[in-house]
């Protein structure tokens, strides 16, 4: 393989960075990104495969450990989130699970935001508990509760901002300062804005993490996930654990989401555009009490949104007046959208979270989390507004 020209992508844009990053070609000269489909590697000698294996000379052994394709995945996402190194996961799942076998040992303890993906809270809540590690969830946008919840066993503080289904927002840059004061790592679940809208290694997170099935992608095909962050703490306390616990990222999927991070920029920007005019028509609609977006004015954190995002990203959610009932019949009466819990697709989607996503909350959790019987969610894909909106005034 011939190794790009270009080492340093921090100084390109993350437009060029996404469609350039990561590329070697081979003496094949293509043009676009091969898929490597390959299980296993030859080596030239005898002596070469016991260099490779004893890890004394770099190059790939096997695809649970590395595959080309998905190293262009790697190195694109790393050079798009600004990290030292990303690695590339089977699900966005899985990359937090492999980020906890690596990190955490029993008697530690994490700090995670309440508002977190319900797969997220219970892997820490029902599995790592398991192992000796407990986790304490805080309200997000309470900065004071994240630093009493800190002991000295504490080794992450874990978040999504902006919140699902809620929109709320924390300060990375403020969180990431307590976070450091005490010793602990911040992680932060990039989904919602992607490396298009925010940076949150820029604002002093240490790792982010990605459900690569979302914007990434962009198309609703592939499920993967991925971590960016520092070169040792990946390579020394991650990558080992991923080697031996198998969670490796398809070379097939990392090769569709290569195409998806191309159009990212680009696509993101579509999506705030479409999500911005939905929102300020839902705003304006008598039969809607309140709208959940960071880029409306109304929006509680709408300062800090326009500082710490450069887009206010694609989800909206508004409360309908008239409870459960209103909202079903809004989206029981579309005919465009798309009634499932995914998000992050050229394909708009309309949800109820009480009844779906945070269906298994107890009603007291749940009205604890803002998430009341009237509330809907959509994740404003990329068709026409004017149809995304005639789709939606129709159940109004
Ligand atoms: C979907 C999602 C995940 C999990 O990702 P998978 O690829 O489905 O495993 C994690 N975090 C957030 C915010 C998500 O939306």
């Amino acid at each position: 393989m011939s190794e790009s020209k270009i080492t340093d992508w921090n100084q390109y844009g993350i437009q060029t960075q996404s469609i350039r990053a990561g590329q070697h070609r081979t003496p094949e000269n293509e043009h676009s990104d091969p898929i490597f489909v390959t299980s296993s590697y030859v080596f030239d000698s005898a002596h070469q495969a016991q260099a490779r294996f004893a890890g004394e000379q770099p190059g790939n052994i096997y695809s649970r450990f590395t595959n080309p394709t998905v190293r262009t995945f790697e190195e694109r996402l790393a050079a798009m989130e600004g990290g030292e190194r990303c690695l590339g996961i089977a699900s966005g799942m899985a990359a937090i699970m492999s980020f906890c076998m690596g990190v955490l040992k029993a008697g530690d303890h994490v700090v995670c935001s309440r508002s977190v993906f319900g797969n997220t809270m219970g892997l820490f809540k029902n599995f790592m508990a398991k192992f000796g590690v407990e986790t304490s969830f805080v309200a997000l946008t309470d900065l004071n509760a994240w630093e009493a919840a800190i002991r000295p066993q504490t080794r992450f503080l874990f978040l999504e901002t902006p919140s699902n289904p809620l929109t709320e927002l924390v300060d990375i840059e403020a969180l990431a300062d307590l976070a450091h004061g005490k010793d602990c790592l911040l992680v932060v679940d990039n989904c919602f804005c992607t490396p298009a809208l925010q940076k949150p290694i820029d604002l002093g997170a240490d790792v982010v993490v990605h459900s690569a099935t979302k914007y990434l992608d962009g198309q609703g095909r592939c499920v993967g996930g991925a971590l960016v962050g520092p070169e040792n703490l990946l390579q020394q306390e991650i990558f080992p654990f991923l080697r031996t616990g198998g969670a490796a990222m398809s070379p097939f999927n990392a090769w569709v989401f290569l195409a998806g991070l191309e159009t990212l920029a680009i696509r993101m920007r579509a999506h705030c555009d479409n999500a911005l005019k939905l929102a300020r028509w839902l705003e304006d609609h008598p039969r809607i009490e309140r709208v959940y977006y960071p880029g409306l004015a109304s929006h509680p954190q709408y300062e800090l949104a326009q500082r710490q995002q450069s887009g206010a990203g694609g989800i909206v959610s508004f409360d309908v007046r008239g409870g459960r009932e209103a909202a079903w019949k809004l989206i029981d009466h579309t005919r465009l959208l798309s009634i499932t819990a995914n998000l992050g697709d050229v394909k708009t989607t309309i949800t109820h979270p009480a009844t779906t996503t945070h269906g298994r909350l107890s009603p007291e959790d749940r009205q604890r989390a803002g998430i009341s019987e009237g509330l809907v969610r959509v994740s404003v894909g990329l068709e026409d507004i004017q149809d995304i909106i005639a789709d939606l005034e129709r159940g109004l």
